[in-house]
């Protein structure tokens, strides 16, 4: 029977196995082959020591190069080298898939991340991608396993959606009209009424809304799931596509937002820093300098919470200078963010009240008529992690917001129902989750922690 590499312990030293993975490397000598396998389970190779005992090993050998895959049965034994404590004294070796030598793209040097995205449908099998894969995996667990564990119930929204959550026009259209010869209403608009659909549809930007709906039922929810924005994402935190994992608690307030968003980053930090360590050594050692020490730091650390009033203040003190200039009512650029959470506070900083004008509608009006009951958690390298807010659950209130910027409150009438028949207050966050893997990590782009990267220019795979 197969046994994965990671599952395999000193106390198997005398036993027979069967290991399958593809070759790392092949180092010939004159009369043995030191070979090293990986399958994904762990960063560590494992070494494999063959001759001509095996069987099959002269008739496949030539056979044997970087990237082939393999079949190898043999008996763990002790290792004399000081990189590994055991290694495999191979017994029979099949030969499962060749490797072209000659095309093969992996080789044995470092690659950068730029040529890795080209061959992304390979680059898992590096040392990097692959540790970042298995980071990524633990981070969902964590997620779901935290959520659990508070008695939140895991749903579903739509991806396709006719309402834009954000108000901020990014949205990919949906259709399966003839872009060629759409229908025409009175000659020169698009007659929607034909499309799938019959109304305009859109990639989702957000599950919160649905997410509300679920909340104002089965009191504590979550959803984790893909978004789509078509913002000119050109940067290193931007992607098209991204997995966003959103909470929305009924009976909950922006501190208890806030409280959950903290709680729920140190759990999950606090999941890879027990579960992921020798992932976390590569990231530490090759990537980012001192990145665990960083994520101990902020497990250990109370998050700096101020608001916004106070934290423009700060940026119009500071010395530093800024490319955006600082002043009440701005929108904070990752300039800003980065300087109060790398910089002034050395921690992550949660950032609240902000001016109602550079707001979602959604979000509830503070008492000072200048402010909404939003946060922002902020965490070094990254900028904005978490995107939160207190919902507005006061019909009339939320009429009027809706109106103010210049929505229609007739396509939100399934929203409105929320607060007409029994409103609670409620508060929920957007953490993405590319961002968190990148914080984790310490990887510098956002483009390396998601499989498959879509972004401007880029769908390919
Ligand atoms: P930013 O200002 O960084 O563009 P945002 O304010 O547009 O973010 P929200 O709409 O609040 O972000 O979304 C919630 C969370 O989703 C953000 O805190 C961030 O972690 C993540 N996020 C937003 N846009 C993207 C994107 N294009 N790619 C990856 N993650 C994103
Ligand atoms: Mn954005």
């Amino acid at each position: 029977m197969r046994i994965k590499i990671n599952q395999i312990k000193e106390s198997d030293i005398g036993k027979k196995i069967t290991v399958k993975g593809w070759l790392k490397t092949v180092r010939n000598q004159k009369t043995f082959s030191f070979l090293d396998l990986n399958d994904g389970s762990t960063l560590q190779d494992l070494q494999i020591i063959a001759d001509e005992s095996a069987k099959n090993y002269t008739k496949i050998i030539e056979d044997l190069t970087t990237g082939c895959s393999v079949s190898i049965t043999g008996e763990v034994v002790k290792s004399p080298g000081k990189e590994q404590s055991f290694e495999i004294k191979a017994t029979e070796i099949e030969l499962i898939g060749k490797c072209d030598a000659q095309t093969y793209p992996l080789q044995k040097k470092r690659h950068s991340f730029e040529f890795l995205r080209t061959i992304a449908n390979l680059r898992p099998r590096t040392n990097s991608l692959g540790a970042v894969t298995r980071v990524r995996n633990a981070l969902a667990f964590a997620t779901h396993k935290f959520f659990q564990e508070k008695g939140f119930l895991y749903i579903n929204t739509p991806i396709i959606t006719e309402s834009d959550c954000e108000g901020a026009g990014e949205m990919f259209k949906v259709t399966t009209l003839d872009l060629l010869k759409p229908p025409l209403k009175n000659k020169k608009e698009i007659d929607f009424e034909k499309d799938f659909f019959e109304k305009p549809t859109f990639l989702t930007v957000s599950g919160q809304l649905e997410a509300e709906c679920y909340a104002c039922a089965m009191s504590d929810v979550y959803t984790f799931g893909p978004t789509f924005r078509a913002e000119n994402s050109n940067t290193a935190r931007h992607l098209a596509e991204f997995w966003m994992v959103e909470p929305e608690m009924a009976f909950a307030d922006l501190n208890d937002d806030m409280d959950c968003a903290e709680e729920y980053l140190k759990y999950c930090i606090k999941y890879v820093l027990e579960n992921c360590k020798e992932d976390l050594t590569l990231f530490d050692k090759f990537i980012s300098k001192g990145l665990v020490k960083k994520l101990e730091h902020v497990v250990n650390s109370k998050f700096e919470r101020l608001s916004y009033t106070k934290a423009i203040e700060i940026l119009q003190n500071t010395k530093k200078k800024f490319e955006f200039p600082v002043k009440w009512g701005i929108d904070l650029q990752t300039e800003h963010e980065r300087y109060l959470t790398e910089e002034h506070f050395k921690k992550p900083v949660i950032i609240l009240d902000y001016p109602k004008d550079i707001k979602a509608f959604y979000m509830r009006n503070n008492d000072d008529g200048k402010t909404v009951a939003a946060m922002d958690v902020l965490v070094e390298g990254v900028g904005e992690i978490i995107g939160g807010s207190q919902r507005e659950e006061r019909l009339e209130v939320l009429e009027e917001k809706i109106k103010k910027m210049g929505l229609d409150p007739k396509t939100l009438w399934w929203y409105l129902d929320l607060r007409k028949y029994g409103t609670v207050p409620h508060a929920g966050f957007g953490l993405g989750f590319e961002r968190l893997v990148q914080f984790v990590t310490g990887m510098e782009n956002i483009r390396d922690v998601i499989p498959f990267p879509r972004y401007p220019g880029h769908a390919e795979f």
